[in-house]
């Protein structure tokens, strides 16, 4: 066992301490992560303000870590002493139901295991990564491609994969009208795949504000929400509308901008239910969907199309006892566009 300094919460909405946890001992297939950057990502806050119920107390949140491997288990042959490595938002699956074989394990029949506020299979709760260190099978660990600085590859782990995965599946390309709505941390690494993919991007921002950094990142065009004129402009417009906000939206608006067989594909993940006239996908064939993070395949795969397009995050870099600060101003969308911790501040 190790002990490890961490960061957590002893209750919903609690401030930050610094505390300690244990680590378990390397089993063979495990590999010890030293962190050194992790990412706020607005599930780390929806999960310690406990909106989505269900959390588990003391919390570690963190889910995009970033680091150096100091150690590997006996049987570890695919990462050794010194690799730049991440995690994301699980560290255990069955491996053998369809899904897992498939490489989409986050849909694990058996339950992911999810990085923090979670149970492992042994049933101890699980610590995440706004902490030192980290073990975790190998499985779970992916290869940070040497371009990217471990800072910038930290968001990757979870807003990289969650936009890249669904703009992937529902082939955000050439000829394809694409909207991003919500230019947070999510949002402003999606306009980058869309735009690397050959999709025309689009974002649809509360503001005028992000305009310009929306633009350099590879959007086409920006429209602002608040003004209602943009969704007569943009009326059957869209092929796909990617939504990364966090609260609920007038779905039927969005709607309203899709093309016959148009999608609205969910990511922003809001407590309460959303509403909506079936009229409103009837009439255009629309469809509603959502999409979970991406499997540790597709993860790879995000990090090397990153490396290779120059895709990164804009980051704030904050030290270990800004955190409480840094949720406030992500609930106030005012974040360009990542928060990522020091972990060496802790
Ligand atoms: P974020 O950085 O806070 O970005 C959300 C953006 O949504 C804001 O920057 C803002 O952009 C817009 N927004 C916020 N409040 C709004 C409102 N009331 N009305 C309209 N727009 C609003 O959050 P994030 O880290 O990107 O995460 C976004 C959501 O995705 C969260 O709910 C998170 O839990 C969820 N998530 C889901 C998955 C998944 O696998 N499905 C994975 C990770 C995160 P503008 O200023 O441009 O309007
Ligand atoms: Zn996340």
């Amino acid at each position: 066992m190790c002990r490890i300094h961490v960061l957590s919460v002893a209750s919903a909405k609690a401030p930050f301490e610094k505390t300690t946890i244990e680590r378990r001992e390397l089993r063979p297939n495990d590999i010890l992560i030293d962190i050194q950057f992790c990412g706020i990502c607005h599930s780390d806050i929806h999960n310690a303000f406990d909106e989505w119920g269900g959390g588990i107390f003391p919390m570690v949140p963190g889910h995009e870590m970033a680091g150096v491997v100091t150690a590997v288990g006996t049987e570890v042959t695919t990462f050794a002493i010194g690799d730049r490595v991440g995690v994301g938002c699980f560290v255990d699956s069955c491996g053998e139901c369809e899904y897992c074989l498939r490489g989409e394990e986050q849909f694990c029949t058996k339950g992911v295991v999810n990085s923090y506020n979670s149970y492992d299979y042994d049933g101890n709760v699980t610590y995440g990564g706004y902490s030192q260190k980290i073990v975790v099978k190998e499985a779970f660990v992916v290869r940070i491609p040497d371009s990217l600085a471990l800072d910038v590859a930290s968001p990757l782990l979870c807003a990289g994969i969650t936009t890249y995965s669904p703009l992937k599946k529902w082939n955000a390309g050439p000829g394809k009208r694409v909207a991003i709505v919500g230019m947070g941390g999510l949002g402003h690494l999606a306009v980058q795949y869309a735009h690397a993919m050959g999709a025309e991007v689009t974002v649809l921002s509360q503001s005028m504000n992000k305009k310009s950094e929306s633009l350099e990142l590879g959007a086409d065009q920006y429209y602002a929400t608040s003004d209602p004129a943009t969704f007569t402009e943009l009326a059957n417009h869209f092929d796909l509308i990617l939504n990364t906000v966090s609260s609920n939206l007038n779905v039927d608006a969005y709607l309203s901008m899709l093309r016959i067989d148009g999608t609205l594909v969910n990511v922003g993940a809001p407590t309460e239910p959303d509403k909506y006239q079936v009229f409103s996908l009837i009439m255009g064939r629309r469809s509603i969907a959502g999409s979970l993070v991406g499997g540790i395949q597709e993860t790879q795969e995000m990090l090397d199309f990153s490396a290779e397009h120059g895709i990164a995050p804009k980051i704030e870099v904050i030290s270990a006892n800004q955190v409480d600060e840094a949720f406030e101003r992500v609930v106030r969308s005012d974040v360009r566009y990542r928060f990522v911790i020091d972990m060496s501040t802790l």
